[in-house]
């Protein structure tokens, strides 16, 4: 391969921008399993109130059918003790019935009471349930979606990426081997920008100063020139 300075500074200049431009999408890239991942806990944070609120609505509903057990049994025992009131011989007997009856009687009502204050919680914990359940089919049906569009954007980006690879390795197949294996080497060294551009004599890669001699030798684009702090290939661009 014939070796032409400017040709092979032209080429480092394109070949660095289609390795900014990998760069770029690899970061983006990089990012989307995150978001993912955030939506998720969002999800599931819905799902864990949710199954809170199914719990304590269970337990409720558990505790009335308790109560109703509890209920028919006191009502039987009233039945029942009503039901000796024709055996009863003594006067004494009679009052000390009478007073069984009474606290069965007031049992009864104690445990009706306590269904009617359970009902009214059911009823609270219902509609708690229900509000929870809406949310999550909601949070399922956005976290889908999103997901979808992230993945999408995800395939975009690799086609892409597999693009601009190859436009890259047409660019490479040009370029003299020590050219750019010198390449190679800064772009690793110089956490991916090799080629930068001077403006108004400092370079753009370490903003140093380039001296008025050198910066007189960029200004041909005609040699590859290296900055003399972080040693990057520099060239100019008229504005
Ligand atoms: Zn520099």
């Amino acid at each position: 391969m014939e070796f032409i300075p400017n040709e092979q500074l032209r080429f480092l200049v394109q070949i660095q921008e289609k390795d900014s431009r990998i760069l770029e999408i690899a970061e983006k890239q990089k990012i989307l399993p995150d978001i993912i991942a955030s939506l998720r806990v969002i999800l599931e944070r819905e799902e864990v109130n949710l199954s809170e609120a199914v719990t304590d609505h269970d337990n409720a509903s558990k505790e009335r059918r308790d109560l109703e057990g509890r209920l028919k049994d006191a009502e039987e025992k009233v039945r029942k003790l009503k039901g000796r009131i024709s055996e009863i011989k003594t006067n004494k007997e009679y009052q000390a019935l009478l007073k069984e009856i009474e606290l069965a009687g007031q049992e009864k009502s104690d445990i009706e009471e306590k269904i009617l204050i359970l009902m009214e919680k059911i009823d609270v914990l219902n509609a708690v349930r229900t509000d929870k359940e809406r949310i999550v089919a909601e949070e399922e049906r956005k976290f889908k979606e999103e997901k979808e569009k992230i993945e999408k954007e995800f395939q975009q980006l690799s086609e892409r990426l597999k693009e601009i690879e190859s436009q890259k390795s047409v660019i490479v197949s040009q370029i003299d081997s020590k050219v750019i294996s010198e390449y190679n080497r800064l772009i690793s060294a110089r956490r991916g920008l090799a080629v930068v551009l001077v403006k108004n004599e400092f370079c753009q890669g370490c903003h140093m100063r380039i001296p008025p001699q050198i910066s007189t030798e960029i200004r041909k684009n005609d040699n590859i020139i290296h900055c003399l702090s972080c040693q990057r290939v520099l060239y100019w661009k008229p504005d």
